[in-house]
């Protein structure tokens, strides 16, 4: 999507349980997190405050916007989302507007979650930043997010491959108040990826009992090279009129994923 929506989007029904290799402890802070969100009332009985942004940083493909979506699901929340990228505009005042319409559009619609992917074209470190334009797009994510009570009932979560590049403004509590880094999955979280991913597809008995072997062997992929791995494989069963997937095709897939990899590493360095 390049702008922010000026309707939510309709929420595919993803839960916790549909995102595979989150530490524990990380799940248990974000379901923590999100009753505090889900009971403002109590929290304020209990002189806890409610945390207003969240930013997930991490890898591409690891489940960021999974979790997002998650966590909107979670909260019965409205979704409104929008790429970092879409503020970025040269034309006077366009970023600093569309900033402001998804706050005034998710305000109309709460309980809201606004979901920023790639946050740090938008709320990158100012010195580095892309002059006057985009210092003025960023100052007025800020005003929003400040917006007091006409934020209450809005969470806003951000998602980056590159923390280190956020500006400090930008990470200050009560802006960001919690940040959850969303790890590559090591080989008991690719096996979880797997079997969600594998879930309903017809496999063949030898692919079910090399999937063990085949959470070992893909040290070093995120959730979303295994998903496009039995995507791959499925398509190519299908394409050679196959209803099992069989050892050929997941062979034949996970060379095309590793060849994908490194020639975005070699092109991407
Ligand atoms: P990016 O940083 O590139 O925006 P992301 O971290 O937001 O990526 P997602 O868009 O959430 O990644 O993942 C893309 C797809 O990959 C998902 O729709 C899902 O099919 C699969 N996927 C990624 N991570 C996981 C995971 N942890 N568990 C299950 N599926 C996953």
């Amino acid at each position: 999507m390049k702008h922010g929506t000026a309707k939510p989007m309709p929420l595919p029904s993803i839960t916790l349980k549909d995102i595979g290799g989150l530490p524990e402890e990380m799940k248990d802070e974000i379901l923590q997190t999100l009753e505090i969100v889900k009971e403002p009332e109590r929290s304020k009985r209990l002189g806890i405050k409610a945390p207003k942004g969240i930013l997930l940083y991490g890898p591409p493909g690891t489940g960021k916007t999974l979790l997002a979506q998650a966590m909107a699901h979670e909260l019965g929340a409205s979704f409104f989302t929008a790429s970092g990228s879409a503020f970025t505009e040269l034309f006077v005042g366009v970023g600093a507007s569309r900033i402001r319409g998804l706050f005034e559009n998710a305000r109309k619609s709460t309980p809201a979650v606004i979901f920023i992917d790639e946050v740090d074209a938008l709320a990158g470190k100012r010195k580095q930043h892309g002059g006057e334009e985009a210092e003025k797009t960023l100052t007025e994510l800020l005003v929003q997010l400040d917006g007091g009570h006409a934020n209450e009932g809005i969470l806003f979560i951000a998602a980056t491959n590159r923390k280190d590049m956020l500006d400090d403004a930008f990470l200050r509590p009560g802006r960001i108040d919690f940040s959850f880094h969303v790890p590559l999955p090591d080989m008991k979280g690719r096996k979880e990826i797997i079997d969600i991913h594998t879930k309903g597809k017809q496999l063949s008995e030898e692919v079910v009992a090399s999937l063990d072997l085949l959470a070992d062997s893909t040290s070093g992929f995120s959730g979303a090279e295994i998903s496009s791995l039995f995507e791959s494989a499925s398509r190519r069963a299908v394409r050679e009129g196959r209803e099992l997937v069989g050892m050929a095709d997941l062979d034949y897939a996970l060379d095309r994923t590793i060849l994908g990899s490194t020639s975005r590493a070699l092109n991407d360095p």
